[in-house]
Order: C-alpha cells, then sequence, then structure tokens
C-alpha cells in the first residue's frame, strides 16, 4: 500500500529516471541514473519504506537502458485477482503527528493521515481501493487536500482518506443533554468526565469502546457494572512507551511489537499493578498504546498514565460499529458518547498479541492484520472455511493466499451469527470470491455448520467436514507450509471427536490429508455437557472420582468446602447414571480440575479463567513433575495423587508449576513413543491451551533439547481463531 508513490519519490530524491510496476510477484523498479545513486536509491527502499510494507527480498541485475524522461508508475494491468491491495488499518504516522502541530492546515486535526498511515479495511466497502468505495466518499476534498492527493511526490498521493480541518469528518460529544463540536472543549470535558472516574463511550477505528481511568478503581468496578462483565481482564492503554515499562514487563520483541503500526494489545508480565479490578488478579496487562490521533490528543489533556479501552458492547454481542446503537445502548450505559461522522464499515476489534519463544504469535486476529493474507504452498482457490463456533472466524481461498476474516466471535450469539453471515457477504465482493468448495467443522450442531449445509446445497457445490484437532494441526502445517506427516498435539477444551466424544487432549500422527489418532488424554464425564465448563469443580469432582471412587473423602478437598452437599450429589449421581455426562478428553478440563483444587476458581466468570488463574500461578522455578501414566491413554491418577499430597505443604505456585511440568513432560514422552514407532520427529503443537505461554515454551523447550523439530503457530492463533484455516488447506488437499 502506497508502495509505489514511495518508490516514485525516492527515486525522485536521487535524481533517477524510470518506472515503478506492480506485478503479482512484486515491485518492479527500473531506474536509469548514475550508479552512485542507484545504490543509494536501493537501500534507501529497505531503511525507508513505508511501515506497513513487508519486504521479502529485493534482487537487483544491471541492464543497459535508456530512454525515460522521467521517473513514473506504469499502468495497472487488470488486477481481478490481486487481493494485495486491500490493506489493514495502520496507526497514524509519525509525520502526521507532526503535521497536526505544525501544518496550519492539520492543527490538531483529528483525522490526519496519509500514505503511511490512516483507516483502511474499517472503511472500504468496495474495490479497487478508490476513495468513492470508501466511506470517505461523503467527504468532499478541499483544493489542498486534492492537489496533495494528486501529486505524486506528496506524502498524501492517493490517500483515500485523505482529509484536513476544513474538510474532513469531525468529532461529536454528547453528554447529558449536552452537545459539543468544538474540539477544544470535548476534550477538555471528556478529560474532565475520565479523571472524576466516569465512562465514556468512544468511537474508534474498528467500532465502539468505552474507556475510563485505569488507576482509578471505583470507575473500573463501575464500568465492569455497567458493561455487565464480572471479572474478564481489561486491555489498557498507555500514555507512551515509558508508562507500559513502568507498569509492565517490557523485552526487545514486545517493544517492538507493541510500538509497531499495527499496534496490538500485548499481553505483558505485570510488573507494577494498576487498579486492581483491571486485570482481577492475574499477572499480565493487556497493554496497547494510542493509534488514532485523537488518542495522542486526549493523552495530552489529561494526566492519568492509562485508560481502560475495552470494547463497546452489551454482554457478548459483537462490538457495536453503528452510531445509533451506540447512542441506544452505550449512551444509556455511560450518559456520554464521543462520536465522529465517518461511518465504520468493517467492524474490527484490538488485535492480541503475545510474545511466545522471542517471536509474535497472535491470539485475536482483527485489526491491523486483516485482510492481509497467509501465503500458502497450495492452490486453495474457491474454497471456503467456516471456522468453529467460539472465536469464531472465516477464511477464503484466493489462488495461493487464504484471507482470514476479522475476528467474528461466538457464534451461539445471535448477533454475532449475523455479523458472521454479513462478512462473508462482505468478503465475498471485496474479494470477488465465489465458493466452489466448502469446508466446516465436524460438529453436527455449530451454527457454522448449519449455515455451510445451507449454502453448500443452495450453490451445490461439495461440503467436507474436518475434524477439529486435525485443522489446528493443520493451520499450523499451512503457516510453514509442511507437506508431511507430523506428530501433532493438539490440547485445547473441546472438539467434537471422530468417535461422538468430546475430544482435545489429542496426540494425532497427522498429515494435510488426513489424520490418526495415536493417543489422548484419559476420558473423563463431563457432568452437566456443556455448563460444566463455566464451574470446575465439577471438573474437580469427576476426576477425582474416576480415579479414587466413591469411597474418596472429597470434604477432604479444602475448595470443596464451599460446595452445597447436594450438589456433590447431584454430580455424582449424574455420573453414575450417565445423565447428560458425556464423555470428554479435553485438556483444558484437566486444566479446569487442578485450577479447583488449588482453591483458584472453582466458578468461572470469564472463558478460560480457571486455566489462567493457574497460569498466573506459575513463578517457581522448579524443574519437578508429577508421575503420570502413558502407557494406554494418559492417564493423570498418579499426578492427582501428588497434587493432593502436596496441597498439605507445599505453595500453590510450586504445585502449579509442577503440574505444569507434567503435562509438558507427558507431551514429550507421548511424542517419543511416537517417533520410536513412527521414526517421525517434527511436532506441531496447537489448540488454545498453547496460548499458555508456561506450557508452551516449556514443552518446546523438552522437544527440542531431545532432537525434536517444534512447530508452533505464530500468524494465527493457536485457538479456534485459526481453525478456519486448517479447515482450508486440508479441504485443499482432499479436493485434489
Ligand atoms: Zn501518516
Ligand atoms: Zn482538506
Ligand atoms: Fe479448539
Amino acid at each position: 500500500m502506497g508502495f509505489r508513490p514511495f518508490i516514485c519519490r525516492l527515486a525522485s530524491q536521487h535524481g533517477l529516471l524510470g518506472e515503478v510496476d506492480n506485478r503479482t510477484d512484486g515491485v518492479y523498479v527500473i531506474v536509469q541514473g548514475d550508479i552512485k545513486s542507484v545504490d543509494r536509491f536501493s537501500n534507501d527502499i529497505l531503511q525507508f519504506a513505508p511501515p506497513a510494507s513487508h519486504i521479502k527480498s529485493i534482487e537487483i541485475n544491471t541492464t543497459q537502458f535508456t530512454g525515460f524522461d522521467c521517473f513514473r508508475i506504469a499502468e495497472s494491468k487488470a488486477v481481478d485477482n490481486q487481493i494485495t491491495e486491500i490493506s489493514p488499518d495502520i496507526a497514524v504516522c509519525k509525520d502526521c503527528l507532526s503535521d497536526m502541530e505544525n501544518d496550519p492546515q492539520r492543527i490538531n486535526y483529528p483525522f490526519t493521515n496519509c500514505t503511511n498511515c490512516g483507516p483502511r479495511f474499517s472503511i472500504i466497502n468496495g474495490l479497487p481501493y478508490d476513495r468513492p468505495n470508501t466511506t470517505m466518499k461523503s467527504f468532499r476534498m478541499c483544493e489542498r487536500c486534492s492537489s496533495e492527493y494528486n501529486n505524486i511526490l506528496d506524502r498524501r498521493f492517493h490517500a483515500q482518506p485523505v482529509a484536513c480541518n476544513s474538510c474532513g469528518p469531525v468529532y461529536r460529544y454528547k453528554y447529558s443533554a449536552k452537545s459539543l463540536i468544538n474540539l477544544k472543549e470535548i476534550l477538555a470535558e471528556v478529560s474532565l468526565q475520565i479523571m472524576s472516574g466516569k465512562t465514556v463511550a468512544v468511537k474508534g477505528i474498528g467500532g465502539y469502546f468505552l474507556m475510563c481511568d485505569a488507576l482509578n478503581n471505583d470507575a473500573v468496578k463501575e464500568l465492569r457494572k455497567r458493561k455487565h462483565r464480572d471479572a474478564k481482564p481489561f486491555a489498557v492503554m498507555f500514555r507512551n512507551i515509558s508508562a507500559v515499562k513502568k507498569f509492565c514487563f517490557l523485552n526487545k520483541e514486545e517493544e517492538e511489537e507493541i510500538t509497531s503500526w499495527r499496534r496490538p494489545i500485548l499481553v505483558l508480565g505485570q510488573k507494577e499493578i494498576l487498579s486492581p479490578d483491571v486485570s482481577n488478579g492475574l499477572n499480565t496487562t493487556g497493554a496497547m498504546l494510542p493509534y488514532m490521533p485523537f488518542h495522542y490528543l486526549l493523552f495530552r489533556s489529561i494526566k492519568t498514565p492509562a485508560v481502560v479501552l475495552t470494547s463497546g458492547n452489551i454482554s457478548d454481542d459483537p462490538i457495536i460499529i453503528d452510531d445509533h446503537l451506540a447512542e441506544k445502548e452505550l449512551f444509556k450505559i455511560t450518559g456520554s458518547l464521543l462520536s465522529y461522522n465517518r461511518q465504520i464499515e468493517n467492524r474490527t476489534d484490538d488485535s492480541v498479541i503475545r510474545i511466545i519463544d522471542h517471536k509474535p504469535s497472535v491470539i485475536r486476529r482483527s485489526r491491523g492484520y486483516v485482510p492481509r493474507p497467509v501465503d500458502l504452498k497450495s492452490d486453495v482457490e474457491g474454497i471456503l472455511a467456516l471456522g468453529a463456533e467460539q472465536k469464531n472466524n472465516f477464511c477464503i481461498g484466493k489462488g495461493n493466499q487464504a484471507v482470514l476474516s476479522q475476528y467474528i466471535g461466538d457464534l451461539k450469539n445471535a448477533a454475532t451469527f449475523d455479523f458472521f453471515s454479513e462478512t462473508i457477504e462482505k468478503f465475498s465482493k471485496l474479494f470477488r470470491f465465489k465458493p466452489a468448495f466448502i469446508a466446516c467443522d465436524l460438529h453436527p450442531d455449530y451454527r457454522s455448520t448449519h449455515y455451510a449445509e445451507v449454502i453448500g446445497g443452495n450453490l451445490n457445490i461439495p461440503l467436507i467436514r474436518v475434524q477439529h484437532h486435525h485443522a489446528h494441526i493443520a493451520s499450523c502445517l499451512a503457516e510453514y507450509g509442511l507437506d508431511r506427516e507430523v506428530i501433532g498435539v493438539s490440547l485445547d477444551g473441546t472438539g467434537f471427536g471422530s468417535d461422538g466424544n468430546i475430544w482435545g487432549g489429542e496426540f494425532l500422527i497427522a498429515g494435510q490429508e488426513g489424520f490418526k489418532r495415536y493417543s489422548h488424554f484419559d476420558y473423563v464425564p463431563l457432568p452437566g455437557g456443556d455448563k460444566a465448563i463455566t464451574r470446575p469443580w465439577k471438573m474437580a469432582f469427576s476426576y477425582l472420582y474416576k480415579y479414587f471412587g466413591d469411597s474418596f473423602d472429597f470434604r477432604s478437598v479444602p475448595s470443596f468446602r464451599s460446595i452445597d452437599d447436594r450438589e456433590l450429589i447431584l454430580v455424582k449421581e449424574m455420573i453414575e447414571k450417565k445423565i447428560n455426562s458425556p464423555l470428554t478428553s479435553g485438556a483444558g478440563r484437566l486444566f479446569d480440575a487442578v485450577s479447583s483444587i488449588l482453591g483458584l476458581c472453582a466458578f468461572e466468570t470469564f472463558d478460560s479463567e480457571a486455566p489462567m488463574r493457574l497460569e498466573s500461578a506459575v513463578d517457581f522455578k522448579t524443574k519437578e513433575f508429577y508421575t503420570f501414566s502413558a502407557t494406554e491413554n494418559l492417564n493423570f491418577s498418579e499426578t492427582f495423587k501428588g497434587i493432593l499430597g502436596d496441597l498439605k505443604n507445599k505453595s500453590v505456585s510450586y504445585i502449579s508449576t509442577k503440574f505444569h511440568n507434567t503435562v509438558a513432560q507427558a507431551i514429550l514422552e507421548i511424542s517419543e513413543q511416537i517417533r520410536e514407532e513412527t521414526k517421525l520427529d517434527n511436532v506441531v503443537l496447537s489448540g488454545g491451551v498453547f496460548q499458555n505461554k508456561y506450557l508452551l515454551e516449556k514443552s518446546m523447550e523438552l522437544l527440542s533439547g531431545n532432537r525434536f523439530k517444534v512447530y508452533t503457530n505464530h500468524l494465527v492463533p493457536a485457538n479456534d481463531g485459526g481453525i478456519s484455516l486448517g479447515q482450508l488447506l486440508i479441504a485443499s488437499k482432499i479436493r485434489g
């Protein structure tokens, strides 16, 4: 994006003539001039390339050439299949920030942008990416903006959202019965609200957000109450990098990522606590830096080093993008709403990243990442992969590229499902995509499966159902272009198994085409089905009952003392009589059980709370692990015995660490068994459980220390947000 104009400007700076052309295999530049200038020019390409561009390599050839009398951009040829033209949204750049202080037409102008920065995906509604196909359509460029837009030597050449104080979008702030449009007054009033502990609804790039002072505990508590969000940690926007460093641990890779043009939320280790209610006892903070001009202006006028910035939605609905809905829903709960008059076309949440093994791993892929494709080694043209149910996204195949949708959410929610089907329509239009082949999950009741069946039937095209954990492993095979059998360790909470049970602690021998289930975590009953997932104590009961039977004294475990007797009896009966107690091998359930036994979380108030608290408790440097048996399936009876023993005289963090080590050790031992039988030595680790940084790094350390080559997700989430990519790859293989 903006790469050709950049080359053009650079060539002019070095007094070179020639041409730049966009081709399917890269950018082709011809320069004509003296060799020294050409050298300097090629060095500068790497050094000054636009932040959102990604240069894989530069190849230089010399040739005799004369005949250029200027430097020009070659006419675009038909670009029917070209999809790289849609850029993700880009954080405001340094030059624009400086324009906001120096350019008379853009002093404090909160929508300042250029070819190197600004909204992209969030405002586009058609191709080609031109102003009439964006929500900037309704703003007529003033003379100054239009001359910048048309001047190839200007930084704003063909920057579609170009705007200034006299022609672009404006903010409007509504609070109680008043309405402000003057920016200075707005900033003063918003700051006053925030600093007095109020929550303000703020329109961001890809949706509305709720904002309050992250150091004011009453304010954060109040926000939780208004948002009906019990305990889930909030993301925080810090004033600047030194504020991040004051409150969070930050290594080199993390600093690079948090300051990148994508400006994701980065999960960082907590150094100093903000308001305790922000991360609610977890030892990590979801931190980000300002990315809109308005954020910078705001931090100039407020004192706090950090504000909570959480998606503006009601319970589990998608983040609100519609101004009227925001007025209806968010103004109602906050009494103050900051909005602007440019429509958001495509909803994007903030993306979430965690640095694992020194590399960024994406946990939620949205703003700044979407719709940039993932390059593949296979032809996936025409395949539509619909993903899973929770943390859903879908994926379309264009040539050798997979275009993943933004994070959609949990499809069980009706509004989220609407977002899902609307976005499929939008992607089909934007990318000129017509499905010829559909992939979905094996789960018969996922709404994405139903959707697949309906459109598969309507269009009369083939549909394949992909086993969930195979898809997890394949998502990683896709990232690395691995087309061979691997040892696939897929650990997550829930996925429909080929035998009808609920899988989730799976050791597969897997390739792109198929898989064999080699071993798995012991089956235990899930008393009460899906509902037990939010009641970790039920899993603790289920495991202890399985391994130690009726005679086990549940009251001897402190964390059961808060559970009503009748409840215990009820759960026991459900298990014994096999009433609504499907069998599960879900690794997440084992983490639930242990978390509950350690008294960390018996009742979940948000998704994955129990395992997150268990991970958060790790800080003991021990290499010890509990005994387990891997002779048949993975049996943890000795592990539980050990944990119950340690509970009497060891710290929770010691036990938690030792438990994590046990799972890593089990991964190693079963991988060794498989290697012995099959000679395979590539291990793929995928599935939501591997968002656990300690477990993943420990497993990688053990495996690489024992001559395994380990692969894990970085470009797509290890959680169910990676499923659609895995489905896409498997479908391409099966289709042939
Ligand atoms: Zn800029
Ligand atoms: Zn203007
Ligand atoms: Fe999963």
